[in-house]
């Protein structure tokens, strides 16, 4: 058989089971319906107690009275009358659910009905089984044998009702009959153990009491069941609220679990940031210390990096005098490559420069870049000056080698100062400093290399003290010019002067240009001095050029230091000269020594072109001594060329060691230039010069460089510039037989 077929057979059994007991205590109970006690009990039983239930909190087990008045029904009026009321009470108390919604499955009703009538008549059969006639059998006073009758019925109305509605569940649900039995049973016995006291308490009640007692019992027991129910209540009530506060804490727990994990993410991710950051900035630190440290360039050591690792050796304090070298290495004419090719090419050639000298040293040795074309050089554990020497010498021979950069051979120079470590160093600059003196020398004398020694120490700090003066000298009125004739050698007149610059300081006394000269180029000063130079000899000029007319067209030659020429606003200087003096442009001549001009010939040509747009004449100084360039030379516009006076100086007595000059003076007049001859202090030279077809002269023997007031005495007084003896020799006659005599009387005093 099937379970849904044993359900409805079971179900049918029960009814019919139920509707047979039902039938049977009608039949039975004739004579108590009419009775008033039975009615008002039945009708108590279906409007108070039914109603009455007591929810017991946390066990979900509600108790109510009907089974109490089940069994007072038994006690009171017999069993027949008790099921009549338990299947009243259960239909009255399912169709009342029903009305309310409950939702009663097909048949639920009937079965319910019938399962508590039937478990009402099996109680009915028990007790008469073991008691007879219930009525009969109890006493007033018998409370034990209340207590058994009480117990049996619970038991049996219990066991019953628990094992039909338990047997229904399990067949309808298709679940385990056994465990639907633990379940429902445990409530069952609750409401059937709680109804059997009741019954106990209300029937010793009734037994016992008249009827103002038993209302007074009845009334004890409604309060005692309101109190109970309130006592219920509240504890049901204090219940939830205490499972909601301990809901609310869980749900509080978990939320605070949630933001705690919530929380660690965020944590985590801010960590995770954190170490980027430390990272970034270690990154950054590394970057920084970098920079502070190394050069980008070449990637070599900083000016720094190198004074910390002297110090270094400093702290150490070993005897090192003799072990390590200081070098300091500066490229020549490095501007010009920058100029001339462009900034990029420049910045290959001190990379490839450094590269060259990591090549030429040991592996511990340091090789830094101090910044521009500067570089230093820290050897270490040498046997003597020589080593170091040696290596200068490799050094210079490796970077005179010419680069190879885009099609362009580039060429450098190299000045390299040595400095051995001396006990008188106080710090790591003091070594530089004298390295750096040393590199000066070397560049000053032209060599390759200058080992430092203390005298270079003394030289410098002069140049120092000099310098500080010289910044003063222009405004402390101390600069003044003075001015050496050039003379046509033709026939000995005047045609201008050297304007020379001279300064006499209050306690250094005359200080020689060869030394001063040098320092205003170094530092500067020469490119204001100049510019006062313009105004203060073109000024002079035009004065002398209205002394007669035989002077209108009186020259003055101004030196032009190449730093200057190297600097923008040369032109504007001489512009500004000429407007302010007003001489005739071509009276004005800017010689520039030929070193200068070859030093940089694409710039110089340029500024020179500028130069003899507004008119003035260039001459090149100290010809001989530059090394030109020929091809440079053709292309460059100077008027003049200006032989230097040391091969003027070697023309001997008899007019020996001319060779040379022949030589530039075919040169000069190849390239179309007048020549000028400076030094002249003989009157061999003179002769040899005038022979050779030399233009101009310059030299002691006609006038040694004058106060401007002492040489406008002379302008005054003298027409012929040679002196007596060479013109009686030269031109036989007396002086006042000479041509230019005739000049004199032009002048006008
Ligand atoms: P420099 O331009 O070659 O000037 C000629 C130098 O030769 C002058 O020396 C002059 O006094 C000297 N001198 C002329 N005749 C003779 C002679 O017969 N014998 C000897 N031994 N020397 C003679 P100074 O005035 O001492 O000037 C030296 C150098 O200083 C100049 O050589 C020039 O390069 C520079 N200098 C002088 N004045 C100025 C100036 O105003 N500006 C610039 N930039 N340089 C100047
Ligand atoms: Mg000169
Ligand atoms: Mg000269």
């Amino acid at each position: 058989m099937n379970r849904q077929l044993t359900f409805t057979v079971f179900v049918y059994t029960c009814i019919f089971a139920g509707v047979a007991g039902l039938v049977y205590s009608l039949s039975q109970m004739s004579n108590v319906v009419a009775h008033w006690k039975f009615l008002l009990f039945t009708i108590f039983t279906l409007t108070v107690a039914s109603k009455m239930s007591v929810k017991i909190p946390r066990i979900d087990v509600v108790l109510t009275f009907s089974d109490a008045m089940i069994f007072l029904a038994f006690l009171i009026f017999g069993g027949p009358e008790a099921i009549v009321v338990s299947a009243v009470e259960v239909i009255i108390t399912c169709f009342v659910l029903k009305r309310q919604g409950h939702p009663f499955s097909k048949l639920a009703i009937p079965f319910n009905i019938a399962s508590v009538v039937v478990a009402t008549s099996a109680s009915f059969l028990c007790l008469t089984a073991i008691f007879g006639n219930v009525q009969n059998s109890l006493s007033a006073n018998d409370t034990t044998g209340l207590i058994a009758v009480l117990g049996i019925l619970a038991v049996s109305q219990f066991i019953i009702s628990a094992t039909l509605a338990s047997a229904f569940q399990s067949l309808k649900d298709n679940s385990d009959f056994l465990t639907t039995w633990k379940k429902s049973g445990f409530t069952a016995s609750v409401t059937q153990i709680t109804g059997a006291s009741v019954t106990g308490i209300a029937y010793k009640v009734i037994n016992y009491g008249d009827y103002f007692s038993t209302s007074v019992a009845v009334l004890v027991l409604i309060v005692a069941y309101f109190s109970f129910r309130k006592i219920m209540s509240d504890m049901t009530t204090s219940i939830e609220e205490a499972e909601t506060a301990q809901r609310e804490k869980a749900a509080i727990e978990k939320l605070r679990a949630e933001q705690a994990e919530l929380h660690a993410g965020e944590l985590g991710v801010a960590l995770a940031e954190q170490q980027r950051i430390s990272e970034q900035l270690r990154e950054t630190n590394d970057a920084l210390e970098y920079a502070a440290y190394y050069d980008s360039l070449t990637k070599l050591p900083n000016r720094a990096y190198l004074i910390e690792r002297l110090s270094l050796l400093f702290e150490l304090g070993i005897d090192i005098s003799n072990k390590y070298f200081v070098l300091f290495i500066d490229l020549k004419r490095f501007k010009n490559i920058n100029n001339r090719l462009g900034h990029a090419i420049g910045d290959k050639v001190l990379a490839l420069v450094a590269k060259r000298l990591l090549r030429v040293v040991k592996l511990e040795d340091t090789v830094a870049r101090l910044g521009g074309d500067e570089f230093a050089i820290i050897l270490n554990d040498l046997k003597s000056k020589e080593d170091a020497v040696r290596y200068a010498r490799k050094i210079h021979q490796k970077l005179v080698q010419p680069f190879s950069l885009n099609g362009h051979k580039v060429f450098l120079g190299v000045n390299i100062g040595i400095s051995p470590f001396d006990p008188e160093h106080q710090k790591p600059e003091d070594i530089l400093r004298d390295a750096d003196i040393a590199m000066h020398h070397s560049k000053e004398r032209e060599t390759e290399f200058a080992v430092f020694d203390k005298e270079l120490r003394s030289k410098i700090l002069e140049t120092i003290k000099l310098e500080s003066h010289l910044r003063f000298a222009l405004e402390k009125n101390e600069l003044s010019m003075h001015y050496q004739p050039l003379v046509s050698l033709e026939d000995g007149s005047i045609i201008g002067f050297e304007a020379l610059l001279r300064w006499y300081h209050p306690t250094l006394g005359f200080v020689s240009p060869a030394q001063f000269i040098p320092i205003a180029e170094d530092s500067g000063l020469i490119i204001p001095i100049t510019e006062w130079i313009l105004k203060e000899t073109t000024t002079q000029i035009s004065k002398w050029q209205q002394v007669a007319p035989k002077y209108s067209q009186l020259m003055v030659s101004v030196n032009i230091s190449g730093k200057h020429i190297a600097q923008d606003g040369l032109v504007e200087s001489v512009r500004e000269a000429l407007e302010i003096s007003r001489i005739d442009p071509s009276t004005l001549k800017l010689e520039i020594t030929e070193s200068t001009a070859m030093e940089d010939a694409e710039r110089t040509v340029e500024i020179l072109t500028d130069l003899k747009g507004l008119g003035a004449q260039l001459s090149i100084d100290d010809f001989g001594t530059g090394y030109s360039s020929l091809s440079h030379l053709h292309r460059l516009p100077f008027d003049t060329l200006k032989i230097d006076r040391s091969f003027v100086y070697k023309v001997g007595e008899n007019g020996e060691h001319g060779e040379i000059l022949q030589t530039i003076l075919s040169l000069a007049k190849n390239l179309r230039m007048k020549v000028i001859a400076e030094g002249i202090e003989t009157e061999a030279q003179l002769r040899l010069l005038r022979n050779l077809g030399c233009d101009f002269g310059q030299g002691y023997l006609m006038s040694k460089p004058l106060p401007k007031d002492e040489m406008e005495k002379m302008l005054y007084k003298k027409t012929l510039w040679f002196p007596q003896t060479f013109v009686d020799e030269e031109f036989g006659v007396n002086e006042s037989d000479y041509p230019l005599q005739r000049l004199d009387s032009e002048v006008s005093q």
